[in-house]
């Protein structure tokens, strides 16, 4: 298990699965073969796998432990969900809730789930099956979103192109992760401290309108959780490359753009929902663009 101290606060990785899953030209439009050229010193094998040419995509949460709350960043996909007809995802089985007791953490204990945004890959864990019914997975937890993203979800539940497979998945994932923990969710309006001098909330739209960025400080270090604002090391390098799944492009890169600025300035320790192997790092200014450090 991945652990990061940050002070008097472990953060530690709970992941779900991780491989080759994405064909980098699908996931990024604007990829071309001249990035693996210029990065393969560093893409190989952690980041890009040799055979296939898929890039390496980790699928896991943060848990957030300070001396007083226990915190979770983004529920994956979770376990024995209808995903079709991403079969990938279907009816998944992983060891996650093991992975997560393993940190010595009972799901009644976490305080806050935190949800960048609400994508299939970010709000599984929100709930489990049990009797055939999904209920929370962490009873005591308040959950928390924005509320520009609930309505965005919410407006995309009818009228969605019946083609296009990515609403689909998201329309099952509203029903089964995001509708049943409704009645003890948070939503957030405008940037703002979650846990004074120790975890705030920022408004970061572009991947999707309403995704938020979680900073982290204790003592004099200091962390951001972004989500899928950064999908893999390469759009630290490019960052006007976007996925195929940023619903606001223009802003997307802004946003980007905005949060490694950050990072270098501030030298806050990044913390992607889907790097591979360190999952975390920082970012260095490099002449006129930005570099990565893994930790
Ligand atoms: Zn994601």
């Amino acid at each position: 298990m991945q652990s990061f101290q940050l002070g008097d606060t472990r953060i530690t990785r709970i992941e779900e699965l991780i491989g080759p899953l994405f064909d980098p030209v699908q996931f990024f439009p604007t990829f071309h073969q001249g990035l693996v050229d210029a990065h393969k010193d560093w893409l190989f094998p952690n980041h890009m796998d040799a055979k296939t040419g898929r890039i390496i995509a980790s699928m896991h949460s943060w848990l957030i432990q300070t001396p007083h709350h226990n915190i979770l960043i983004d529920g994956c996909i979770g376990n024995h969900k209808d995903r079709n007809p991403y079969r990938a995802w279907h009816q998944m089985t992983t060891e996650w809730p093991e992975r997560l007791k393993a940190t010595g953490v009972d799901p009644t204990q976490i305080d806050y789930v935190l949800c960048t945004h609400l994508h299939v890959d970010h709000v599984g864990w929100n709930t489990q099956l049990i009797d055939g019914t999904w209920r929370p997975t962490f009873p005591n937890a308040r959950y928390v979103f924005s509320k520009a993203e609930l309505d965005h979800v919410e407006a995309m539940l009818n009228g969605h192109d019946p083609n296009d497979d990515f609403a689909l998945v998201n329309q099952k994932t509203y029903h089964d992760s995001i509708k049943p923990i409704l009645p003890q969710t948070d939503l957030v309006i405008e940037s703002m401290d979650l846990i004074s001098d120790r975890l705030s909330i920022a408004l970061t739209p572009g991947h999707t309108p309403g995704s938020i960025t979680l900073g982290l400080t204790s003592f004099d270090e200091r962390a951001r959780f972004c989500g899928d604002i950064c999908h893999h090391p390469l759009q630290i390098y490019e960052p006007s490359m976007n996925s195929a799944y940023c619903e606001l492009p223009e802003q997307a890169i802004q946003s980007r753009i905005n949060l490694l600025e950050e990072c270098a300035e501030d030298n806050l320790l990044l913390m992607p929902a889907h790097f591979g192997p360190s999952h975390a790092g920082r970012v260095r200014r490099k002449a006129s663009a930005y570099e990565f450090k893994f930790c």
